[in-house]
């Protein structure tokens, strides 16, 4: 067994090599690299594993090269509503919020939900409320604003639909972190500004426990990414804990099954990152590319593309 295993995510999608330039693959590796250090350096020193998550994932919000917190994406009326969620695999605490627009850190309030609210899941105005009496840091929209993701919204705002976080570079700009410390607790964490365009207070996988989020120190630790919809249907994270513990599928087996079978037959595009009670870390996607990195005490890899 693996004293300790983190591994994180900063978005599913088509990611190809031919798309990216030299110059903007650095900023994604180095902004990866920064993130997992900031959960990796508190599970050596004996952390938790809730608190490099939530590390993690804060360093992954607050860079507006990912679409959660700084960089959010826009909604239909040109706003930013951001989904969190956080569960420990211990106790199976959980807290999760959606359609906030200006708590700085998402995942902050996700924690604190789960720790104070006597609740596991809020939403919009008086979520915020909640985050104001906790004393969480807020900010304005210029804050939120990335020129990039405007000009996304830009070029589908007359559109129906609503789009993944893409342009020509097809992406889910999600972010999170899984991760088993060396107590042997798991614990879970994700946060996103859901996708471009999207309307009427829609709400994705990554703030629902079970779908996008899910830890419990029986099984795994799980966070998802990519098209949300299909991942809230097929139950994703809660469907690779039962494979495991049910049907006594391995960390990878389980994963592969969901990700690369039945989410496929879905049409269901996206991945996730994992890690068991043991250490083990899987990282399956079906989509071109992930943005993704894990470390052990051995090892610590960032990876984007196939
Ligand atoms: N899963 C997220 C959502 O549907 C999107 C993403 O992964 O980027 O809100």
């Amino acid at each position: 067994m693996r004293t300790f295993s983190i591994a994180i995510h900063g978005g599913a999608g088509t990611i190809t090599r031919s798309l990216m330039s030299s110059e903007k693959e650095k900023l994604y590796r180095e902004a990866l690299t920064y993130a997992l250090n900031q959960g990796e350096e508190i599970l050596r020193k004996n952390g938790t594993a809730l608190d490099a998550v939530t590390a993690a994932v804060v360093a992954l919000e607050n860079n507006p090269l990912f679409n959660a917190g700084k960089g959010a994406v826009f909604t239909n009326t040109g706003k930013h509503e951001m989904d969190a969620a956080i569960m420990r695999g211990d106790t199976l605490e959980a807290g999760a919020v959606a359609g906030i627009s200006a708590v700085k850190n998402p995942i902050l309030l996700a924690k604190e939900i789960m720790q104070f609210s006597g609740h596991v899941f809020l939403a919009g105005n008086q979520a915020e409320d909640f985050a104001r009496s906790r004393g969480l840091a807020f900010e304005t929209p210029e804050y939120f604003h990335d020129e990039f993701r405007f000009g996304q919204w830009m070029s589908v705002k007359d559109e129906e639909g609503y789009q993944l976080d893409h342009t020509d570079e097809k992406k889910f700009g999600t972010v999170g972190a899984v991760a088993k410390d060396a107590f042997g607790n798991l614990a879970a964490a994700t946060s996103t500004g859901g996708m471009t365009n999207k309307r009427w207070g829609r709400i994705g996988d990554s703030p629902v426990i079970g779908a996008g989020t899910y830890a419990n120190n029986e099984s795994c630790a799980i966070s998802c990414t990519g098209h949300g919809e299909f991942f809230i249907r097929a139950v994703v994270a809660y469907d690779i804990h039962c494979l495991m513990v049910y049907k006594g599928l391995s960390l990878q087996q389980a994963c592969e099954l969901v990700v690369n079978d039945k989410l496929v037959k879905m049409g269901g595009e996206g991945g996730l990152i994992a890690v068991d009670h043991l250490g083990n870390i899987a990282l399956p996607f079906n989509s071109e590319g992930m943005y993704r990195g894990f470390a052990t005490p051995e090892e610590s890899i960032i990876e984007i593309y196939k």
